[in-house]
């Protein structure tokens, strides 16, 4: 078996994926741009291939179509989609253009449906996917009706067998129930899991961060499971939305932080001390604020020292419950980041040496597969080489993020029985 291959057919669980960052970027170009030449496209990539990735590619074109149908403007954007070193600024940058592109209900439910094959189609066993409900009045879209468009997404997979609901009320199961075990034997896993975190953007009010949390209450029987505040992080206050984490932690919503995406350690602090069931990214905390992430064993892996890290090649960052390794792409190049990768994986390798010998939770995730272009099993392979870690490690780390799960205690056990089966069922030496 191919190395790569082992890595996708291995049962992972994902719980820090962002629906809009995880779109495919052919159904961007499909959905928005019908009369977008394909071939040609193709061609120029094929051209261009020692100049560009594939991905800056793909939206100098996605840009170049929008800006003569007078979406956005070009040159507002085209410095940012043209260069390989983004800073976090103009990641977000990109972000605001594929909101722009998403913001219907037909749209949204496509790329709900296909965000969750995707992650099947890879082994992801329990999917928590967030994703902000959004406003638009234009298109007649509110808050709800955004979640009703995801839900339906949830309702069209049909590739696989999909469980997304929490309780018995909203129970949606399609497919062959209760099999997932005898599917998974083998690798033919055919049923996925999936729950919903909704996202606060941090550019909302908080009489709007209030009204997706009410939301997320509603819609608890439909798989609802916690509450994330994320977004740009130089936008907004986190203290803002306090009042609204507070609420849904009241009542029993799980809270999950984008804590220390940027410098700001006096945030930074607060967060930790409102100690979220788990914080994602927080690559930029100091000597005491890792201190007390450690003391306070909130799930959360992160680099320590950031500063003194270096990357041509790489860039590592803690996301989701840990850490996210996305070639080429630098989030935190606002810190001046520069170096050898070679000198990046050995400090990889002590900073996971570290988390193993401290034992705090680390799990890895993706984020967001199509604006980094990568996928659960790659950032697997990638963190194996990186933390000089065999495939048993490898997988009974992806069998620990079941505990760091907000699932129903339920679906966490049988996932940790299907991880035990498979377990002695691998062949890890191959
Ligand atoms: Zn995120």
């Amino acid at each position: 078996m191919e190395m790569m291959d082992w890595w996708v057919s291995m049962p992972k669980v994902e719980l820090h994926a962002h629906l809009n960052g995880s779109v495919r970027n052919s159904t961007l170009l499909i959905i928005l741009i019908p009369s977008f030449d394909f071939l040609h496209f193709h061609l120029l990539a094929f051209e261009l291939r020692e100049d560009l990735t594939k991905f800056e590619l793909y939206y100098r074109e996605l840009a170049k179509e929008l800006g003569e149908k007078g979406i956005i403007v070009f040159s507002e954007v085209e410095h940012v989609i043209l260069k390989n070193d983004r800073s976090l600024t103009e990641v977000f940058k990109l972000f605001d253009l594929i909101h722009i592109l998403t913001t219907d209900h037909a749209t949204v439910t496509r790329i709900t449906k296909e965000v969750v094959e995707d992650f099947a189609a890879e082994n992801v066993v329990y999917l928590e996917l967030r994703t902000t409900p959004k406003r638009n009045d234009s298109r007649g879209m509110s808050k709800r009706s955004y979640m009703e468009a995801v839900i339906e997404g949830l309702r069209k997979v049909d590739v696989f067998d999909i469980d997304f609901a929490s309780t018995k009320n909203g129970l949606e199961e399609k497919g062959k129930s209760g099999q997932m075990i005898d599917d998974c034997v083998g690798f033919s896993r055919t049923k996925i899991y999936v729950r919903l975190l909704l996202s606060i953007d941090r550019r909302e009010t908080l009489a709007a961060a209030m009204e997706t949390v009410k939301l997320a209450l509603e819609m608890k029987d439909l798989g609802v499971v916690g509450i994330d505040l994320s977004g740009n992080p130089k936008v907004g206050e986190w203290i803002t939305f306090l009042p609204a984490l507070r609420f849904a932690r009241e009542q029993g919503l799980r809270v999950t932080l984008h804590c220390g995406e940027v410098p700001n350690q006096e945030e930074i602090h607060a967060m930790l001390d409102f100690l979220p069931e788990r914080i994602g990214h927080a690559c930029c905390l100091e000597e005491d604020a890792w201190r007390k992430l450690k003391n306070s064993k909130i799930p959360a892996q992160v680099p320590h020292n950031l500063s003194s890290w270096s990357g041509e090649s790489f860039v590592v960052w803690a996301s989701g419950l840990g850490l996210h390794i996305t070639p080429e792409i630098d989030s935190c190049n606002n810190l001046g980041l520069m170096g050898n990768a070679g000198l990046l994986l050995s400090i990889i390798f002590n900073f996971a040496a570290d988390l193993y010998n401290t034992n705090h939770p680390l799990i890895l995730c993706t984020d967001d597969t199509g604006v980094f272009s990568t996928s659960l099993s790659k950032e697997y392979a990638i963190a194996a080489t990186a933390f000089g870690l065999g495939k048993k490690e490898m997988f009974q780390l992806a069998r620990t993020a079941v505990e760091y799960s907000f699932v129903e205690e339920q679906v966490a056990s049988k996932l940790k029985d299907l991880f035990d089966l498979l377990d002695k069922s691998l062949a890890y030496n191959d």
